[in-house]
């Protein structure tokens, strides 16, 4: 179970990884995409590291994803910025009025990230974005969570079909705000979105598993 300071830290940890990783990330979008998911997601983080900074250790554990969430819906901008800014703010909806973030809300936020992505992008199971290493992790963590698991268990499961998720993005073709001649480029390469997601959720299990 975190408590609020270990979300703030989290959360930095998280935006520390994506500014880290913003090379891997523009150069997976610059094979399908126009190659600037990495510079993109890196100025997000950058604005969340500051907010985060800005913010005491012993806020409402809800506040710090809400506050991340929105700096970076307002400075990626695009349609990625919502995208990724719902992920984080449905974060802080799953735990509003709870004082530690565990299992349960942690399923919970999985979930209401995913329904709102799919529901304010509009892409669906293998269009390949984002939304195909969300939906294996969804169903992954719910089933872990029912099933009796601990966390670290149920961080494990996640963690696991989210790469699934990304694998499986390699073999289909980009549906969704790409031209023609991209979209059958886009065979043969995970997408940068889902890998992006694996990538968080990735770190949220290193983070509470290793501490
Ligand atoms: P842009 O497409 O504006 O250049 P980015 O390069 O930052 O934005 O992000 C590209 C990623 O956005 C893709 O790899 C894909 O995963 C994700 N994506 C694009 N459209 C959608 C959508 N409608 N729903 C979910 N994810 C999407
Ligand atoms: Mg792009």
């Amino acid at each position: 179970m975190l408590q609020s300071k270990e979300i703030k830290q989290l959360l930095l940890e998280i935006a520390t990884m994506i500014v880290d990783s913003e090379d891997e990330l523009s150069r997976l979008d610059g094979v399908i995409g126009d190659g600037d998911h990495g510079i993109s997601m890196k100025r997000g983080a950058l604005k969340g590291i500051e907010v985060l900074n800005e913010m005491s250790d012993d806020e409402p554990i809800n506040e710090y994803f809400k506050n991340y969430g929105w700096s970076l819906v307002r400075v990626m901008g695009g349609a990625m910025g919502p995208l990724v800014g719902i992920i984080f703010t449905e974060f802080g909806k799953a735990c509003k009025d709870q004082d530690s973030f565990g299992a349960t809300e942690f399923v919970n936020a999985i979930k209401g990230s995913t329904m709102k992505v799919q529901e304010f992008g509009g892409a669906r199971l293998g269009d390949k974005t984002m939304v195909d290493a969300m939906i294996p992790t969804m169903e992954a963590s719910k089933e872990s969570l029912d099933s009796g698991d601990d966390f670290n268990t149920v961080l494990e499961k996640s963690h696991q079909a989210a790469l699934q998720g990304v694998e499986n993005t390699v073999e289909l073709m980009a549906r969704k705000g790409r031209s023609k001649w991209l979209r059958e480029k886009s065979i043969g390469h995970p997408d940068a979105g889902a890998t992006s997601y694996s990538k968080i959720i990735g770190k949220i299990k290193e983070f509470v598993i290793e501490g």
